[in-house]
């Protein structure tokens, strides 16, 4: 048999412009057009609010796809009500037994999803089960359950990398990487479930949970005998365009009596470009404070440089990627950004610098700063407190890019997988 599960598409504005009895009597319309389409001995059922599911025993897609155009078709001839013509379409998605499903729990599920997947593509239309979403959206919706009481079981974490001068290997800040670990799916890394965090809405608290974190971590440093050690923190596009987004920051630098230039925050251009006024106006309001702020990942998205001209930023992160690509290509690209970046007055730092010979590279291009495993990995709190103590311990001035020689346990792996370094490049 198969199941068609029927979802009215945009139906809560006509409850809510018309009423529940305008509502009600729209959804007997309904019922009473797919019941005409449908063959006898067919179950009609209504299982929620704007929610119907036709039981068949057909099992040939051809004929089962016809009858769900005909539902569509039929469903989207103009309703009468309150002598007001309306119209009104349906995503309809469809799974069958025993080819998707086994049990009547996960037929209903398929057949949930498959409408889920054709509302998205606009609605108005049906969608067949395809078994390879479910192991996409199964991973997925395992991260969201297991996100779900995260924050409050503690078990996230911020690691520290080392930013460094790449000429005398001194530390110049740490950038703050969030870790998860759940007892369920064991280290998760961040490239995973923070779209997923984005897309349940828990990006906000997590961002929030970060600033603070972050700036307790300055200050316990900072009492240490630390004062000038700065963090920058990664902010989501979503965070950012909050309106109070500035006010998040200003509480969390409150709370642990931090000044701005404690702190940095890096953004992507995605962040930043949908509205380029807006943005600057936050921008200029936390840079007053005395923050600092990176466009992250450079060269991943569109890049367009003329951006760099508009948007109110301190520095540029060029991404890993364009390090990587040095070594074949030449680094004819990383020259070209880094001299422009500083014609606009914007400090250039180099991202997954590994080997020798990129961090030569991007030396010899007047890169400002560098990250990468081949200074440090990302440190737990301890790690970067004891890199802290070692780099306020070495010779200054000495001009080796040695800088502090990385110790086992910093070059240790995190114990995740991590983005594939061959991954194409995002954006
Ligand atoms: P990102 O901002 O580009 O961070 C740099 C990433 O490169 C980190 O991955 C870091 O561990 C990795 N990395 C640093 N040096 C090297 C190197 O030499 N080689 C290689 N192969 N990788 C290097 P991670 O920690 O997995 O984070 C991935 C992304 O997740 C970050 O990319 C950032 O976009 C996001 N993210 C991390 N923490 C946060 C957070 O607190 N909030 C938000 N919104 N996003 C975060
Ligand atoms: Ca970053
Ligand atoms: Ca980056």
């Amino acid at each position: 048999m198969s199941v068609l599960f029927i979802d009215l598409d945009r139906f809560k504005p006509v409850n809510d412009l018309f009423g529940h009895a305008i509502g009600d009597a729209l959804l007997k319309q309904v019922a009473g057009r797919i019941r005409q389409i449908l063959p006898p001995n067919t179950l009609l059922a209504r299982v929620g609010g704007d929610e119907l599911i036709v039981v068949a025993e057909q099992l040939n897609r051809n004929a089962l796809g016809q009858m769900a155009a005909e539902i569509l078709k039929h469903l989207a001839i103009p309703y009468q009500l309150n002598g007001r013509p309306l119209a009104i379409s349906a995503s309809i998605g469809i799974a069958l037994v025993p080819h998707d499903a086994l049990d009547a729990q996960s037929a209903l599920g398929h057949a949930d999803l498959a409408m889920y997947r054709a509302k998205q593509s606009g609605g108005n239309a049906y969608r067949f089960f395809e078994a390879s979403w479910h192991d996409e959206t199964s991973g997925q919706f395992e991260i969201e359950v297991q996100l779900q009481g995260a924050l409050e079981r503690g078990e996230f974490e911020l690691h520290y990398q080392p930013i460094v001068d790449p000429h005398a290997g001194s530390l110049r800040s740490f950038e703050a990487l969030l870790r998860w670990h759940n007892p369920v799916l064991g280290m998760v890394g961040p490239d995973r479930f923070i779209p997923v965090a984005e897309q349940c809405g828990l990006i906000l608290r997590l961002g929030e949970w970060v600033l603070r974190e972050a700036a307790w971590q300055i200050q316990s440093w900072r009492a240490l005998g630390y004062g000038d050690v700065r963090v920058s923190v990664n902010v989501s596009p979503v965070q950012f365009a909050q309106s109070e987004f500035v006010e998040t920051v200003t509480a969390a630098l409150h709370a642990a009596a931090l000044p701005g230039q404690a702190v940095g925050l890096e953004l992507t251009e995605s962040a930043l470009i949908h509205d380029i006024e807006g943005s600057n106006a936050k921008l200029a309001a936390l840079r007053a404070m005395g923050l600092r702020i990176a466009l992250d990942d450079f060269g991943t998205g569109f890049s367009s440089l003329s951006y760099l001209q508009r948007l109110d930023v301190d520095a540029l992160k060029i991404d890993r990627s364009f390090v990587w690509s040095m070594d074949q290509k030449g680094g004819s690209l990383v020259r070209a950004i880094v001299e422009l970046a500083h014609e606009l007055g914007l400090r250039v730092v180099a991202e997954g610098v590994e080997t020798a010979s990129q961090l030569a590279g991007v030396s010899r291009f007047e890169c400002d700063s560098v990250q990468g495993y081949f200074f440090s990995k990302p440190l737990r709190a301890v790690d970067a407190l004891e890199y802290l103590q070692r780099d306020a311990a070495r010779p200054k001035g000495d001009g080796q890019a040695s800088g502090v020689l990385p110790d086992a346990r910093a070059l240790q792996d995190e114990g995740f997988d991590r983005a594939d370094p061959e991954r194409p490049m995002r954006g």
